[in-house]
């Protein structure tokens, strides 16, 4: 009986089986040796999936991010551990509180004849010649622009002299100060008339140019030929690739109704990569992205697109309090960005996840 009992308990098919060989007799002896065969394969399988369910579950365990869940018992789901650490418990956003006058910096400030740029204390504007490469050219030695646009302009620019094999851009302007937007709206005046200053200047103060942010770019060439970007085929490059480097064309002419202003295919702003993408494939100008993105509020639903380096963006609006501070909703575990808009309220830019 004990060695029976032994026998049971222990994965049994070959005991049972060689019991029911070695009698080898008359066929009475069958349906006792039958039922425990039957008991036998069930108690099989049931080990075997109990050890394979338990092999699945510690493999997928240290293959998943969660190192923290390796003290875990054993009661954890297996195959549950490593979808849900982010999801219930986690809360995904956190609340930030800012200063409400944050609005009126970020890269998607929007400053035009009616919203009128808010000269910050400190913003790092650098003399473009200092930092400048060998793909482009500069008309003064004395432009200026943020250093960190700066630097994400001549990555820009080294992209399109490799792919076009050119580098006769030239920068004609790019950071001005109030006094110096004064003097060129007064010369453009004097020289060309009231209208066309108003068409072509913002007054001192309206002018994307105090941001850093934005910068005027034509053609000059080896033989000294001035032309602009849309005189010559190569340059439209910065037309459908600037959006990849975070620049747009600022002022297009089929949208000088909305903005203001007239064509302008000189004029680009930097606004981030994935805004300056989403204005793109949809045809919207700055002022067209900011009035949308007052649809996809914080408790609203969110903007998600996907750009076309397959990233998954998340983007919402906040409205300021209207008192000295506001608190903001961003990802709590996630990278983000904040942007004022320079009108009312802030844009919470994240990713999503990333392929
Ligand atoms: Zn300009």
């Amino acid at each position: 009986m004990n060695s029976r009992n032994r026998k049971t308990d222990y994965p049994g098919s070959t005991g049972y089986l060689r019991d029911a060989g070695r009698g080898g007799k008359p066929s009475r002896r069958w349906v006792f040796p039958l039922v425990l065969i039957i008991l036998a394969v069930i108690i099989l399988v049931a080990v075997i999936s109990a050890a394979s369910g338990r092999n699945s579950g510690t493999a997928q365990d240290p293959s998943g991010e969660n190192l923290s869940g390796q003290d875990g018992t054993r009661s954890d789901p297996p195959g549950e551990d490593t979808a849900d650490p982010g999801g219930e418990n986690v809360p995904e956003y956190r609340s930030l509180s800012v200063s409400s006058s944050e609005i009126y910096t970020g890269d998607l400030i929007l400053v035009n004849s009616e919203y009128e740029y808010h000269f910050p204390e400190n913003q790092e504007i650098v003399n473009i010649y200092e930092y400048k490469t060998d793909d482009y050219k500069l008309a003064s030695i004395t432009l200026r622009l943020d250093r960190r646009i700066l630097e994400l302009f001549n990555g820009m620019l080294a992209d399109f002299a490799s792919t076009k094999g050119r580098r006769d851009v030239i920068i004609n302007s790019g950071y001005r100060d109030a006094s110096e937007q004064q003097e060129i709206y007064e010369s453009r005046k004097q020289a060309y008339g009231q209208q066309y200053a108003d068409a072509y200047v913002q007054k001192p103060g309206f002018s994307e140019h105090h941001t850093g942010f934005a910068l005027d770019m034509a053609v000059y060439t080896d033989s000294k030929v001035s032309m602009t970007f849309d005189q010559d085929e190569d340059f439209d490059w910065f037309m459908y690739a600037s959006h990849t480097h975070g620049f747009i064309l600022r002022y297009a002419s089929h949208k000088s109704g909305i903005t203001g202003i007239s064509a302008e295919p000189w004029h680009f702003r930097y606004v981030g990569v994935p805004h300056a993408y989403y204005m793109y494939a949809n045809d919207l100008c700055l002022e067209e992205y900011i009035d949308l993105l007052r649809n996809y509020s914080f408790e609203s639903e969110h903007l998600v697109f996907r750009d076309d380096e397959e990233t998954l963006w998340e983007v919402y609006y906040i409205p300021s309090s209207g008192s000295d501070r506001t608190e903001l909703h961003v990802p709590a575990s996630r990278e983000y960005s904040v942007s004022g808009n320079n009108v009312d309220g802030f844009i919470v830019t994240a990713r999503k996840t990333t392929t």
